[in-house]
């Protein structure tokens, strides 16, 4: 049974829409696929529909942008109800903040001597809500700039370089507590990877396990063989469910090929739990796992 619990479309900054994430993911022969598009659910409804016509099992999810002690850490929410209210609220307010710094951002580049112009970027952006530095990146490719994303974010984009622009992200536990009342199952994304590894320490996952985190993505391309240990060790003890995900992204990220890590079955069904016990606990209107 292959289970890849993280992936992204042009609902967000992948480079293949819902349908054709879903499709590939069938014609490769992954059992169950979750969409976790960066702050916006709007992918669903393609991919749920896509799921439909392919073997395939389809977890609706979302990346969520949160920040603990200032520092930029991914929330993976499985299955929460994308209407409640308060969730709907702060998705808002993170992608008008990801909207709003998009003039600065530019503003830095072209006082920096690069011709872009705000429309190029909303260009790469297309139909998605949640726009994002890698939009940005791929506009920069595309003038010749820098030959690919990566090198965009090292020499412009990345925090503590030129182009770099705050935006808002709530509160990681905040969040965590938003995400259960909408029904949901919280997993904290490559908590080891970039930023997020200086504020995520052991003490931090047990504070948050008691705010009521279900999981941590341990098998991540961002994580090397002794991080996963240490953090597979750190959910063990607290109780907490393990996934395994590609964190595909298209070509826009390389290296992220759908399946290239997983989550075991046990593991996955720990997750379906935890979703299922914070629905019955908030009677929200949970969002099914589509052909399982
Ligand atoms: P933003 O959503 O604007 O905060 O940008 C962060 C996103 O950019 C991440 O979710 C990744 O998808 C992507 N990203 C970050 N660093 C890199 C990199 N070095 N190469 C390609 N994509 C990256
Ligand atoms: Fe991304
Ligand atoms: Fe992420
Ligand atoms: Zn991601």
């Amino acid at each position: 049974m292959i289970i890849d619990l993280h992936s992204h479309s042009t609902a967000s900054d992948g480079t293949l829409s819902p349908a054709e994430v879903v499709r590939l993911a069938a014609s490769i022969g992954i059992d169950v696929l979750a969409l976790t598009d960066h702050d916006s659910a709007a992918g669903w409804a393609e991919a749920t529909h896509a799921a439909r016509e392919v073997e395939v099992a389809l977890v609706p999810g979302i990346e969520i942008s949160t920040k603990h002690s200032g520092t930029g850490v991914h929330l993976l929410a499985y299955l929460p109800d994308p209407t409640s209210e308060p969730l709907d609220a702060e998705l808002t307010r993170i992608l008008n903040g990801r909207a709003g710094r998009l003039d600065d951002m530019v503003q830095r580049l072209n006082d920096a001597g690069i011709d872009l112009t705000v429309e190029e970027v909303l260009t790469q952006v297309g139909p998605a809500p949640a726009i994002g530095r890698p939009h940005i990146a791929d506009a920069l490719v595309g003038k010749g700039v820098v030959p690919d994303r990566k090198a965009a974010f090292e020499r412009w984009l990345n925090r503590g370089r030129p182009a770099h622009v705050e935006r808002y992200a709530p509160d990681t536990g905040a969040m965590i507590e938003l995400v259960n009342a909408a029904g949901g199952a919280a997993v904290i994304a490559h908590p080891w990877g970039r930023d997020s590894r200086q504020v995520l320490d052991a003490a931090t996952f047990s504070e948050l396990t008691e705010t009521g985190l279900a999981g941590i993505e341990v098998d991540h391309q961002d994580h090397d063989s002794n991080d996963r240990e240490a953090l597979r060790r750190i959910a063990r003890e607290l109780g907490l469910v393990v996934t395994g995900s590609s964190d595909f992204h298209g070509d826009g990220k390389l290296n992220h090929n759908l399946g290239c890590n997983c989550t075991d079955e046990h593991e996955f069904d720990r997750l379906l739990g935890r979703a299922a016990a914070n629905a019955e606990r908030s009677g929200a209107a949970v969002p099914l796992v589509v052909g399982r």
